[in-house]
């Protein structure tokens, strides 16, 4: 089924996995997302890594997936490292394998470089690549936002003109970069409202499991960790079982938050865990109230 329509009857639940560097790892990927089931979600998701091989476990896991009538896929896909033709081929077999959702991105630059490079005869940026979505293929299809800005922007108004052209190329909603600061999506809301964005806006939830791994995405993507969690988390930087507990409290409140005020749904950076999002979501009885 197409995300656009569960989003048209309610707000969303879903979790977002990746795919292993080896292929020894897919079955992990699977029990996590199978031990998640009990929460009813209305679509999985799996990122779409910059080489070779794991672009083939991404596709394994969406189908694998995919074959549980009960479980609707969303399949990452970028332009990064291929040409036109190649990611073309990429969606065919999604298509061919019965996924009906994608989320178009342009993609990181692979490890070891630090600018993102237009591959020969490739995509520049994620509209190039919705726009060849929206005139071949019938998927229903989502783009990344960031409330914080994108890295690379100039600054949050240039980026929310080009999140703006994601709607014009046809995105069904989008999903925001993850954030621990829920004024700034509310901000953000506001903002792109303004600027003629109509479509949902899922946000994006990352509990924490370390104070070096939220540091460490953070400082990737530019999200900003409120001084007082700052403060808590420098404390918990030898205590990785602390730091978790501290995730789950926080994503806690901050998921309570969001729903509360309404928001289109929630999507959690599950990475491949399943143990955080399901105390978060027991403590939240977000199963039963939806
Ligand atoms: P774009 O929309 O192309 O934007 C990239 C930059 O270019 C921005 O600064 C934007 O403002 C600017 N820009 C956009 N259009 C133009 C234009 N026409 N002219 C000039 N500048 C422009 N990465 C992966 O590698 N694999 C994944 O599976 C993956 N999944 C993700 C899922 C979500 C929900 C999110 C939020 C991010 C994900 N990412 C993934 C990361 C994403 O690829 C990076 O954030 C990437 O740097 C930007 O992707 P984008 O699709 O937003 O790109």
């Amino acid at each position: 089924m197409k995300i656009s329509e569960i989003l048209s009857r309610k707000r969303t639940i879903s979790f977002e996995f990746y795919p292993p560097k080896e292929e020894e790892g897919i079955p992990a990927v699977l029990r996590s997302m199978e031990r998640l089931k009990e929460f009813s979600p209305d679509f999985v998701s799996v990122t779409y890594g910059a080489g070779g091989s794991t672009r083939r476990f991404t596709q394994d896991i969406a189908v694998k997936a995919n074959e549980d009538p009960d479980v609707n896929v969303m399949a990452h896909i970028t332009c990064v490292g291929q040409s036109r033709s190649q990611v073309h081929n990429a969606l065919e077999d999604l298509k061919a394998a019965g996924i009906e959702n994608v989320i178009a991105l342009r993609g990181d630059p692979p490890k070891g470089e630090t600018r993102f490079q237009t591959a020969p005869d490739g995509f520049s940026h994620a509209t190039d690549l919705m726009e060849h979505i929206k005139a071949n293929f019938s998927f229903g299809f989502a783009g990344a936002c960031y409330p914080e800005g994108h890295v690379e922007s100039r600054d949050l108004e240039t980026d929310i003109e080009h999140t703006k052209r994601k709607v014009d190329a046809g995105v069904d909603f989008l999903i925001s970069q993850l954030f621990y600061d829920n004024t700034y999506f509310y901000r953000f809301l506001d903002r792109v409202g303004k600027a003629g964005i109509n479509v949902p806006i899922i946000p994006g939830v990352l509990p924490f499991l370390s104070t070096g791994q939220i540091r460490r995405f953070t400082s990737l993507c530019g999200a900003t960790i409120p001084t007082e969690l700052d403060a808590r988390l420098e404390k918990l930087s030898d205590d990785d079982d602390a730091a978790r507990a501290l995730g789950i409290e926080y994503a806690t409140e901050q998921v309570r938050d969001l729903w509360d005020n309404g928001v289109s749904g929630v999507h959690f950076y599950a990475l491949n865990r399943s143990y955080s999002i399901s105390r978060i979501l027991r403590n939240l009885s977000l199963k039963v109230e939806r």
